[in-house]
């Protein structure tokens, strides 16, 4: 079975203006031809003029968030089709912002995940411990439990990815051990193998939280490591092409 093909994604969260395409634009043209799959998720009103700022190069742009209903009488919301159909080819589902402030549940997710599938998008779904779980001994019964309650059955056999983003390493300039990360990531493929069988081994499964170019190396080199999901350091071309190269 062969290894994950890795994927370097950007999640720009709510940053960026149309000045911001020139970072983008730097990044399809410094990627270059490595082994990672690259990715750059900004607000969704972006994503169709991210699409032809990046045309030719390697780089896809993804969405992050999208409604678990295909249409309808969701005032402010933004379906996965659309995502799709504005240049999307993933998005960002059930990041712990959303799980947090819009109290997004496993259920939810799943139903998002399932949205995603129909509209052809590939799924990167977070999960991730908080610092008391994680104090109180419980981050891989979280994170597993998570895993389990999020990816629904539909996945078999599509293209997903899974993102480990413990919350207390979001923004903070913390970051676990190796060993930490290691023991998450082998921990949540066990789960997606005992999920989805031995195809699962082949999906990647991304660390988030405070990836920087100065830690990139480390971190992608761990064990069960198949990427990185990156906030704050995606929005310079400098620090996410650093964190690209890395790998
Ligand atoms: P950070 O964010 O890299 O700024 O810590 C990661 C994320 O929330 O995806």
């Amino acid at each position: 079975m062969t290894a994950p093909t890795p994927l370097i994604a950007g999640n720009w969260k709510m940053n960026g203006l149309a000045a911001s395409l020139a970072e983008a634009r730097a990044i399809a043209e410094g990627v270059g031809d490595g082994p990672a799959r690259v990715a750059l998720c900004p607000p969704a009103i972006l994503i169709h003029r991210m699409t032809e700022v990046v045309a030719g190069s390697k780089v896809l742009v993804g969405g992050q968030d999208a409604h678990s209903e295909d249409s309808g009488a969701f005032t402010g919301d933004t379906s996965a089709e659309m995502l799709a159909d504005a240049g999307a080819k993933l998005v960002i589902l059930g990041h712990s912002e959303r799980r947090e402030g819009y109290r997004e549940t496993d259920g939810l997710v799943a139903r998002k995940v399932r949205a995603a599938l129909r509209a052809g998008l590939e799924p990167i779904v977070c999960v991730g411990e908080t610092l008391v779980q994680r104090k109180a001994g419980d981050a891989l019964a979280v994170v597993t439990g998570q895993v389990r309650g999020s990816l629904p059955a539909e996945l078999a056999g599509r293209d997903f990815s899974v993102a480990y983003e413990p919350v207390w390493a979001i923004g903070t300039g913390l970051t676990p051990t190796t060993a930490e990360i290691e023991e998450v990531h082998r921990a949540i493929r066990a789960t997606l193998v005992e999920t989805f069988g031995a195809p699962a081994r082949r999906v990647p499964i991304l660390y988030g939280g405070s990836v920087k170019p100065g830690n990139a190396a480390e971190i992608l080199h761990a064990d069960e490591v198949g990427g990185a999901l990156v906030g704050g350091a995606s929005l310079k071309a400098a620090d996410f092409l650093g964190i690209v190269r890395a790998l």
